[in-house]
């Protein structure tokens, strides 16, 4: 998958979990700052198809860390919670401007190669194109050696031609620093750049030299420093890989019952709402006498029922039913597209299955009973509407006696 994609995927996840981040917890500042942050800065790196990925990842990400403690401190969001525009632009500047020099430095190398062809054919000798850079400076080294004894006007071209070395050297430079790495060769190739060219001929060669070794030096750290670079991204990518597991988790348990894993009436909501058809069969089960349960046997017990309980349900239904938890001992099934004769079948026999099946405990084996209520949806009526059928439904079941199934009142 590309850095693109990831990026892609990355902030669609965090766009959809956000808001169930805040909901599950409000409480958690940090988490949400986090997820402000990163959604900020995912989505200024989409909005900027000039920068490449990579480095403006890289870039965003450590300026906070070790770059620019003051940019990092500007991504704190405002009172209304917003990253302000002003460091939002003063990043993208920030970043603009080191990207600028980055592929000024990464173009250092082919340009000392042309500046050394160009000086050969400057004192009328051509450079072999085949010659590594190495030989091509040495050659240039003793074709310079001969003119600089006799030709003083092309002294003065070359000093200019030297000059034109130093915002490469300076751009390598900042490149370098930027990664933690110090390169003093750098630091001695300006100098010796800035310097006037000796009029001793041999003077000048031997400064010419050093500087070709300082360059030539150069070229060598600033690979090293590029690879630090895209070993810190994959750092970063890494992380942010992290980040969205986290954030699929607390979706997950944003959106289930923590104790049986099964949907809870958020995600009971969400699925009514996306439901195809508008007609549906809906149970409510209620354990029987759990109070009695937990009285008896202790409430590790009485969890180890309501789990094993989950897995009943979970087990009985298809595909594209939802089982969920919506209360204590309360458990709710809804059957898309199911006429009310087949879900009574099904409640009836759920009934039977958990009556005459022991719940196996550490207290031993329990016999547990529920009673169903069962609604149909059709028609006008709302969710809610058949909520409260199956309810009432469910209340005449426990009225005549428990351990049985009913029908809503209004449909019978
Ligand atoms: P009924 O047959 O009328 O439904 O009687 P009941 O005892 O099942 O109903 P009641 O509503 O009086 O009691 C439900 C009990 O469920 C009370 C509460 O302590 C227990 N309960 C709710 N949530 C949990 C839970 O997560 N774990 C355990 N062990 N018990 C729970
Ligand atoms: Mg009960
Ligand atoms: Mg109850």
């Amino acid at each position: 998958m590309s850095l693109s994609t990831k990026i892609d995927h990355l902030l669609m996840d965090m766009d959809i979990v956000r808001p169930i981040v805040i909901a599950a917890m409000p409480d958690d500042q940090e988490l949400r700052a986090r997820t402000r942050r990163m959604i900020s800065l995912l989505e200024s790196i989409r909005r900027s198809p000039a920068v490449p990925l990579a480095t403006y990842t890289w870039l965003s990400h450590l300026m906070a860390q070790f770059l620019d403690v003051e940019h990092g401190a500007l991504l704190k969001p405002a009172a209304d919670g917003q990253v302000p525009d002003a460091a939002k632009t003063a990043i993208e500047s920030h970043a603009d401007a080191r990207q600028h020099l980055l592929s000024e430095a990464l173009q250092g190398i082919p340009t000392t190669q042309m500046l050394l062809d160009q000086s050969c054919t400057r004192i009328g000798r051509s450079a072999n194109k085949d010659t590594p850079l190495p030989e091509r400076a040495r050659h240039l080294d003793t074709l310079l050696h001969e003119h600089l004894q006799q030709d003083t006007a092309f002294r003065h071209e070359l000093q200019q031609l030297i000059a034109a070395f130093a915002p490469s050297m300076n751009a390598i430079a900042s490149v370098v620093k930027q990664v933690g790495e110090d390169a003093p060769e750098l630091r001695q190739a300006r100098d010796i750049l800035e310097q006037e060219l000796p009029a001793d001929a041999e003077e000048a060669r031997a400064l010419l030299h050093a500087a070709r070794q300082s360059i030539l030096q150069a070229g060598v750290t600033l690979a090293t420093a590029s690879e630090k670079l895209s070993a810190t991204i994959q750092e970063q990518v890494e992380k942010m890989s992290a980040l969205s597991t986290q954030l699929q988790q607390a979706e997950s348990e944003a959106r289930n019952d923590p104790l049986t894993s099964l949907p809870n009436r958020r995600q009971l909501a969400e699925f009514l709402k996306q439901m195809k058809t508008d007609d549906f069969c809906f149970l409510i089960i209620d354990i029987d006498f759990f109070k009695n349960i937990n009285d008896t046997y202790g409430h590790d017990v009485g969890d180890e029922i309501l789990q094993q309980m989950a897995s009943i349900l979970q087990e009985g239904i298809r595909d594209s039913d939802l089982a969920a938890r919506i209360g204590g001992e309360e458990f709710c099934i809804v059957f898309p597209a199911t006429a009310i004769d087949i879900g009574m079948a099904l409640a009836e026999k759920l009934r039977k299955n958990i009556a005459s099946n022991a719940f196996h405990t550490q207290r031993g084996d329990i016999t547990v009973t529920v009673s169903i209520g069962v609604a149909e949806q059709s028609g006008a009526m709302t969710h809610s509407d058949t909520f409260k059928a199956a309810d009432q439904a469910l209340y005449l079941s426990k009225h005549h006696g428990r351990n049985q199934v009913s029908i809503a009142p209004a449909a019978q």
